[in-house]
């Protein structure tokens, strides 16, 4: 846990997810005694508000998405009095001479150069602006002190991405920069190493030689909501598949480092990255489906096709669910299908990892009437927070008949209240600990492995776009990618 003083600002104060995300988050931290005891939180926006007004707002904000509203008066108040809202414009330097000066008489109370840490909550259009004034005016030179958040999207595409990390590192020193993917703040899935590397029975297991596939889903339940302006230029092989899945699949299949430590975590995970099989573009359609959803009911509700939603166009080529085919060339995982699949609109919300593990080599109950089941284990990420072990049992009595039984680890029964990933992921930028952000050579390669992808789906003639209901899993085709390989989506019902 820090200490030491910190001023934290947050460019996009007033956006959205600074009201949704980063004040809850903040505040959490707060009243579970996380933060260093002396910081301010700087809010840059150019909404006219006054202090009491701001404050008002974060509170109205807080009562409507933090995850405990458990609070007293007095640490809401003492909380409100280290937010100072300052108006600014990116686009004009006087700005960043204020925040210079708000920046230094923040050193003065602390009798010492505190810690900095910069949120970049804005448009990828301001970072240019932000970072060379950062830069310009000596803001963020500390190295050890100084930090940068960089939210998504990372970059549209590889070339973009490499723009976006030089740019950066003109500026400021690779250690500085802290690229986040909120997915990798989620407990579940930090969890995925500890449930590996901290334990004997399963890492022996966890290669192509027991288990025969993976699968990692990333449903979501909403469509784009008032968001299509954005989501119509992006889709989601940028959205979801180029990093959060992608990000998912390094923890499922990274080999232990030697420490847990930032550098040899990055290390393992950009060395799966680069093991992951390049798509030639003649082979995309076999291993890529992209889909766009059409009318349908969700929750019992009717939901829009996206063409008909705001701000998409009306011919819009851009996927909302994709399915794809991974092969990781290691000596590991040679082989083994990593299926993955995400979408919009679907009939469920749900993250999860499935491991599929191959049919039992002996022969012992290869008479039994009852069919044996493969070893699953399955790793819920949201809603459901568990890990899921399906095994062979005999059934109770005195034949031998087998039957599935489950072992089951629930998060929710051990931590109901678990801080959410925005929590996770400020207090280790404001520790200077970087191991769950992604570091340039990550980043690069994520665009890299869909690259090919993008091009073909921009500009090829091999990939169709299936439709799917709105409130389903998904296309047919998605179904076909697995069945050609004798395997099944699960959990799909
Ligand atoms: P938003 O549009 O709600 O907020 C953007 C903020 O930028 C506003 O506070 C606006 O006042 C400020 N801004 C715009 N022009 C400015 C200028 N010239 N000077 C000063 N401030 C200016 O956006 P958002 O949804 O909060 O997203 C912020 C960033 O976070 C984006 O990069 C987005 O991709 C990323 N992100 C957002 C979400 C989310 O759930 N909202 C999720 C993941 C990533």
């Amino acid at each position: 846990r820090t200490t030491a003083p910190t001023s934290i600002v947050v460019f996009g104060g007033t956006g959205d997810l600074a009201k949704r995300k980063l004040f809850p988050a903040f505040f959490n931290l707060f009243i579970d005694e996380w933060m260093p005891a002396h910081f301010q939180i700087l809010a840059l926006g150019r909404k006219p508000y006054t202090q009491e007004k701001f404050r008002r707002y974060v509170l109205e904000n807080l009562r409507e998405f933090s995850r405990n509203n458990n609070y007293t008066e007095k640490q809401w108040l003492n909380f409100s009095e280290k937010i100072i809202f300052v108006n600014f414009d990116i686009t004009d330097e006087n700005s960043f001479r204020n925040l210079h000066d708000k920046l230094t008489a923040f050193d003065v109370t602390c009798n010492r150069r505190a810690n900095r840490l910069f949120y970049l909550s804005v448009a990828p259009s301001f970072i240019d602006k932000v970072s060379a004034n950062l830069k310009k005016m000596g803001l963020a030179s500390e190295i050890e002190k100084d930090r940068i958040i960089i939210e998504k999207p990372f970059g549209y595409d590889k070339a973009s991405a490499v723009a976006l990390n030089k740019l950066l590192n003109e500026n400021f020193k690779e250690e500085q920069i802290y690229r986040i993917d909120h997915y990798l703040g989620k407990e579940t899935v930090q969890n995925i190493l500890a449930f590996r590397f901290a334990n004997t029975f399963f890492e022996p297991l966890w290669s192509n030689r027991h288990i025969e596939s993976v699968q990692i889903t990333v449903a979501e339940q909403v469509g784009v909501e008032d968001r299509g302006g954005y989501y119509d230029h992006s889709g989601a092989l940028r959205d979801m598949i180029q990093n959060h899945l992608l990000q998912i699949l390094c923890m499922v299949a990274m080999d232990a480092p030697v420490e847990f430590e930032s550098s040899l975590i990055r290390d393992k995970k950009a060395e799966i990255l680069k093991a992951v099989r390049r798509i030639k573009p003649e082979d995309i359609n076999h291993y890529t489906v992209r889909a766009q959803y059409t009318e349908g009911v969700i929750n019992g509700k009717p939901k829009k096709a996206y063409k008909q939603e705001p701000g998409v166009d009306p011919d819009s080529k851009t996927e909302t669910f994709v399915a794809m085919k991974f092969y990781i060339d290691n000596p590991r995982w040679q082989g083994v299908p990593f299926y993955m699949r995400t979408g919009k609109s679907m009939v469920q919300k749900k993250s999860s990892v499935i491991v599929n593990f191959k049919e039992v080599p002996n022969k012992t109950f290869v008479n039994s009437k009852d069919k044996l089941q493969p070893n699953q284990l399955t790793i819920n990420i949201q809603p459901e927070m568990d890990i899921r072990l399906a095994f062979m049992a005999k059934k109770p009595g005195l034949d031998m008949t087998l039957k599935p039984a489950e072992m089951v680890f629930d998060y929710f029964e051990c931590a109901p209240d678990s801080p959410e990933a925005y929590e996770t992921l400020l207090i280790d930028a404001l520790d200077g600990d970087s191991t769950l952000f992604m570091r340039s050579d990550q980043v690069e390669e994520a665009w890299d492995i869909i690259a090919t992808i993008q091009e073909e789906w921009e500009n090829g003639t091999y990939s169709p776009i299936y439709t799917y209901s709105a409130g389903s899993w998904g296309p047919q085709a998605a179904d076909d990618l697995l069945s050609r390989q004798g395997h099944r989506w699960l959990s799909t019902t």
